[in-house]
């Protein structure tokens, strides 16, 4: 059994993963029985990210010093910005797992049908309008695939 001493606790909020050196981390590829100090400077808290300075032993020196260095993609701005882009993503998803979902071109009115296609460009048949390539236009007017909106 590790010694308190020897079990390292990521002090990044909500996270308090522990590293116990009976066990290693497997996912990190530390071995078992390998020192935290031994650890690579590379190895990263499998739960947050963290980095090695986002660590305190259970007990023993070291134990109260507060040096935690997030990774950039932990900065709590981020997240947030990531998390609710995350939220549109998945809200723009929903909206638009209808395969056959048609879209029409506000400049023109032709109206792009995944069931048709657009055999002119190559198109084929139950291709998705998000699947088309970004170089898609609009067959009669030109329009890229910006003006097209999904029609109700
Ligand atoms: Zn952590
Ligand atoms: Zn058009």
């Amino acid at each position: 059994m590790a010694r308190p001493e020897d079990m390292w606790q990521c002090q990044t909020v909500n996270c308090g993963y522990i590293y116990n050196p009976d066990k290693g981390d497997r996912r990190g590829k530390v071995k078992k029985g390998t020192l935290f100090q031994d650890i690579s400077d590379e190895w990263r808290c499998p739960i947050c990210g963290g980095t090695k300075k986002c660590f305190r032993p259970l007990m023993g020196e070291g134990s109260t010093k507060a040096d935690c260095e997030l990774p950039v993609e932990n900065d709590p701005a981020k997240l947030t910005a990531a998390a609710s882009a995350a939220k549109v993503a998945t809200r723009t998803d929903q909206k638009e797992t209808d395969p056959m979902q048609k879209y029409v071109c506000e400049i023109c009115g032709y109206v792009y049908d995944p069931a048709v296609g657009d055999a002119d460009a190559d198109i084929a048949e139950g291709t998705k309008f998000e699947d088309l390539p970004e170089d898609w236009t609009c067959p009669i007017c030109g329009a890229p695939k910006d003006n097209f909106v999904p029609e109700d």
